[in-house]
């Protein structure tokens, strides 16, 4: 294991006078003139966020905001948009290794080193935003999640939620899977290995290179996430037709990472905070999502006349059926990733069925008419 170079960053709060002595137990200090003060623990964190990036980098300010206003000032937390501290796809080892405490992000990213991280974030057809709320805090799931972490001295917890996104920008109709075949799309991570095995190209794109692949017709499609999102990125000009569902991303969960030594050396209630804090973020992300998604898509239909289309049925159900087998084979290939796809499974299936009579059934009701 890699040796941990984390250092407390412990200063006292600014006063005058020199600190004479500090209790752990009670974490105040005393300085000469006698005035008791308490102990302010700094920490960084890093994202894979852009700075202040809508909804998800917001949401990593958010949760530092609340904490440091919880904890009365006592854990004050700093954020650092990806590249300014760490580049974003290294947030990770960053927390893991102490060089930040804590981190902001989304499990999916580390499959690399963890096979099968997704399962916590989102995987294609997977859970819905209550569904994976539900595995992670009642079903189990967050006990995996740990265990997965652990060898890293990494503590997860659930801090956000994009809620289900787009299927993306199409530069052509899709009339059936004929037209899956050979469609190169930005698509990353196990929905581009469902794409690829429907006939499709699925091309790795990052973020900010995401509008000109689509503008220039480098490829002939692109997901990014939602209306809010894509709204900003102006995807609206570079291609026409807008795709519904995200059966990819059904139910995207951000992630905020903490240092366990870091944490361990934090007193009982600041623990909790961090964690209802991240709980706290989770439920406004959620919230934040869903209204600027909303009020994002009328924008984009009435003011940038863009075309709304549902994948067609079969379209829909062969990825359905290529999804199966990638999420299956994904978690395959060690005796963890066995036991989270069992949880995760067995979890879906219960809260499908559920679901299916519940929101599912009144969805439903909605749409029949007189
Ligand atoms: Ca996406």
């Amino acid at each position: 294991m890699k040796r941990r170079n984390f250092i407390a960053a412990v200063t006292t709060t600014a006063a005058l006078g020199g600190l004479s002595a500090c209790s752990k137990a009670t974490e105040q200090c005393s300085d000469t003139s006698g005035t008791t003060k308490q102990k302010v623990i700094k920490w960084k964190m890093v994202t894979t966020w852009p700075k202040n990036f809508q909804g998800l980098g917001e949401g990593a300010e958010f949760l530092a905001r609340i904490i440091n206003k919880m904890s009365g000032g006592r854990l004050q937390v700093k954020v650092y948009g990806s590249g300014e501290l760490v580049p974003a796809l290294q947030t990770f080892d960053a927390v893991s290794q102490g060089t930040a405490q804590m981190g902001h992000g989304a499990s999916y990213y580390w499959k690399g080193k963890m096979p099968a991280a997704p399962f916590f974030t989102t995987v294609p057809f997977g859970l819905t935003v209550s569904e994976i709320q539900g595995w992670l805090l009642k079903g189990g799931g967050y006990e995996l999640w740990r265990e997965l972490y652990k060898p890293f001295g990494v503590r997860p917890f659930v801090a956000g939620n994009t809620g289900v996104q787009m299927a993306g920008w199409f530069n052509k109709e899709i009339h059936s899977l004929d037209d899956i075949k050979g469609l190169k799309m930005r698509i990353p991570g196990l929905g581009g290995e469902v794409l690829r095995r429907a006939g499709g190209t699925p091309v790795l794109i990052p973020g900010s290179e995401v509008f000109t692949a689509l503008e220039t017709g480098a490829v002939d499609a692109a997901e990014w996430v939602g209306p809010y999102n894509d709204l900003a990125m102006g995807l609206y000009k570079a291609a026409k037709y807008y795709y519904y569902p995200g059966w990819h991303e059904p139910g995207t969960s951000a992630e905020a990472l903490v240092n366990q030594q870091a944490f361990d050396a934090l007193p009982e209630d600041l623990q909790l905070i961090v964690e209802q804090a991240c709980h706290a973020a989770s439920l406004d992300m959620q919230a934040d999502f869903t209204a600027k998604n909303n009020a994002s898509l009328q924008v984009l239909v009435e003011q940038h006349q863009v075309q709304l289309r549902k994948l067609p049925d079969d379209v829909l159900i062969k990825l359905r059926e290529i999804s199966e087998q990638v999420v299956t084979e994904s978690a395959q290939k060690n005796e963890l990733g066995k036991r989270i796809l069992k949880s995760f499974n067995s979890y879906k299936k219960q809260v499908r069925a559920w679901n299916e009579i519940s929101e599912g059934a009144y969805l439903d009701s909605l749409r029949l008419s007189k």
